[in-house]
C-alpha cells in the first residue's frame, strides 16, 4: 500500500475497519478462548470513557502529569493491599505482563551486579511451565535460565529447584497460577527456599492476580501466594486481564523500596535533559494508567467477587463436560478459570482445527500436547454450545483419526526438529512470512 496522498472521510475509515474486522475472532460472544477479557458493556464503556479522558496524556513525565502519578500510586497501593503488602510495598505500572517480567528480571540482575559482584553469570531458576516472557527476559538481559521440572500435577518440583541452586543463582520464580495448565506452583515452599538460601523470589500472578485472591475469599482452598509469605520479594499482576482495564497495563510490586531503584534507568549526560524512565518504554499512555485505577474503583471487591463467581460457574460446567468425554482429560488440578485438556487417543491439534472450522478460536500447546482455555464472563452463555460441538468434533475425528490438518503438520514439524534453535528459527520464518505476505499459511518453500 502506498502512503496516502490525501485523507479519506471518517465514514470511509470506519467502513474499511469494519470490513477488516470481519476476519477476526468473535470474542464478544465467547468464541475466542484467550487474548480478550470482556466483562460486559457497562465496565467496557466506563474504561473506554476514562481512557478517552486521558487519551493524550503521557506518564513519562510525572512532574507534568501529576494526576497520572497520583493514579499510578493509588492503583499500586490498592493492588499492594490485595496482595497483603504494607507501607513499604512499592512498584510501577507497566505496559503489560511481559514488561513487568522483563523489569523484574532486570532489577534482580542489577541488584546482583551491585551486591554480589563476584557473580559473572547470574542464573534464575524457573519451572519449565513459566511464561515465555521469562525466556525473553533471560535472552534480553543475559541471565541464564535454569529450568526446574514439574511434578505429575504440573506444579514445580521444589526438591528439584533446591538441587538446581548454585552460587550463581540470583532468583527463583513461581506462578500463581501458571499459564499452560492453570495450576498453582507451591509458592509457600518456594518462599521457604528463597529465605533459606537468601535468594529473591518473583511470583508471576499476571494471570491470577485478580482472580486468585477472590477465589480464596469465596472459600476456595488455595494456598497463600503473595506478600503474606516472607520470601516473596516481587509480584507481577496484569490489570488488562482479569481486572478488566484497557489493554496495556500491568502492576509490578516489590516488597520494599530498596529493590525498585534497580529497575529505574537514568542518564544524566543526555543533551535532551536529565533522563529517567521507570521501565522499558519511554512514552507511557496515560489512558491505560487511568483505566486501571477506574476499573478497580468501579468494580470494587464486591464486583470482582461476583465476576469470579460467574467465571468459576462457567469453568465448572466446562470441566465437568470435558471430563465426561472419555477420550479427553483435564491436565492437573486448575483452581481458576484457566485450564487445558489433552487426549491419549486423539491428536488434539486436529481436534482444534475441527473446532476452528466451527467458528471457535482455540489455543494449542505442546510438551505435552493439549488445548488451552481462559474462561471469562463472555463464556457463560456459550459453555453448553461449546461442549456440544466439542463432543461432535471428537466423533468426527474418531471417524477419521489420521487426518493431517494444518496444525497437525505445524506442531508435528516443530516437534520433529531435533535442534531446538532450528525449531525456533522455523517458528520465526513461518511468522515472518505470515506478517509480510498476510494471506493463508503455507509450508511451501520452507525447505522442510
Ligand atoms: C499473560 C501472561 C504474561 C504476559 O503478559 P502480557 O500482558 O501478555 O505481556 C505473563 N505471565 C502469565 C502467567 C500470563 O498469563
Amino acid at each position: 500500500m502506498k502512503f496516502p496522498r490525501s485523507g479519506i472521510s471518517r465514514e470511509e475509515i470506519f467502513q474499511t475497519l469494519a470490513e477488516y474486522r470481519r476476519q477476526d475472532g468473535d470474542w464478544k460472544h465467547g468464541k475466542t478462548w484467550s487474548l480478550v477479557y470482556y466483562a460486559g458493556e457497562e465496565i467496557t464503556r466506563l474504561v473506554k470513557d476514562v481512557y478517552g479522558e486521558f487519551f493524550h496524556t503521557n506518564g513519562l513525565n510525572p512532574f507534568v502529569f501529576r494526576s497520572l502519578k497520583q493514579l499510578e500510586t493509588e492503583t499500586l497501593s490498592m493492588v499492594a493491599d490485595l496482595f497483603h503488602g504494607d507501607d513499604q510495598t512499592v512498584g510501577s505500572l507497566t505496559s503489560g505482563g511481559s514488561e513487568s517480567i522483563l523489569m523484574a528480571v532486570k532489577t534482580y540482575r542489577d541488584e546482583a551486579r551491585a551486591l554480589r559482584p563476584e557473580i559473572t553469570q547470574p542464573e534464575m531458576i524457573a519451572p519449565v511451565s513459566v511464561h515465555a516472557a521469562f525466556e525473553k527476559a533471560a535472552h534480553y538481559f543475559g541471565v541464564k535460565m535454569v529450568h526446574a521440572p514439574l511434578k505429575e500435577d504440573f506444579t514445580v518440583d521444589t526438591a528439584a529447584v533446591e538441587r538446581l541452586i548454585t552460587p550463581n543463582t540470583i532468583l527463583l520464580v513461581g506462578s500463581a497460577p501458571q499459564y499452560p495448565q492453570g495450576v498453582m506452583d507451591p509458592i509457600a515452599a518456594l518462599s521457604a527456599l528463597a529465605l533459606k538460601h537468601r535468594l529473591r523470589l518473583h511470583v508471576d500472578a499476571c494471570l491470577g492476580g485478580f482472580s486468585i485472591p477472590f477465589i480464596k475469599e469465596l472459600g476456595g482452598s488455595i494456598p497463600d501466594f503473595d506478600f503474606s509469605l516472607a520470601g516473596v520479594t516481587s509480584i507481577s499482576a496484569d490489570l488488562h486481564k482479569y481486572a478488566f482495564a484497557a489493554k496495556g497495563v500491568s502492576a509490578l510490586l516489590y516488597r520494599d523500596t530498596q529493590l525498585r531503584q534497580y529497575q529505574y534507568f537514568s542518564y544524566g549526560d543526555w543533551p535532551g535533559g536529565l533522563f529517567i524512565s521507570p521501565s522499558a518504554t519511554g512514552t507511557r499512555p496515560g489512558g491505560a494508567i487511568a483505566s486501571a485505577w477506574a476499573a478497580l474503583k468501579f468494580i470494587g471487591r464486591e464486583g470482582y467477587l461476583e465476576i469470579t463467581r460467574t467465571v468459576l460457574a462457567a469453568t465448572r460446567q466446562l470441566l465437568d463436560g470435558i471430563r465426561a468425554i472419555p477420550e479427553l482429560f483435564i491436565l492437573g488440578n486448575p483452581p481458576a478459570g484457566v485450564f487445558a485438556f489433552g487426549s491419549d487417543l486423539l491428536n488434539v491439534h486436529a481436534l482444534a482445527d475441527i473446532l476452528e472450522s466451527k467458528g471457535w478460536k482455540i489455543d494449542q500447546q505442546s510438551n505435552p500436547d493439549c488445548l488451552h482455555f481462559m474462561v471469562t464472563p463472555a463464556h457463560t452463555g456459550v459453555a453448553a454450545e461449546f461442549l456440544a460441538q466439542l463432543r461432535q468434533s471428537v466423533e468426527e475425528l474418531k471417524a477419521n483419526p489420521q487426518t493431517v490438518t494444518e496444525s497437525v503438520a505445524l506442531y508435528g514439524m516443530s516437534a520433529a526438529i531435533p535442534d531446538r534453535s532450528l525449531a525456533d528459527q522455523f517458528i520465526r520464518t513461518v511468522y515472518g512470512r505470515f506478517m509480510t505476505e498476510g494471506g493463508e499459511f503455507s509450508f511451501e518453500g520452507l525447505g522442510i
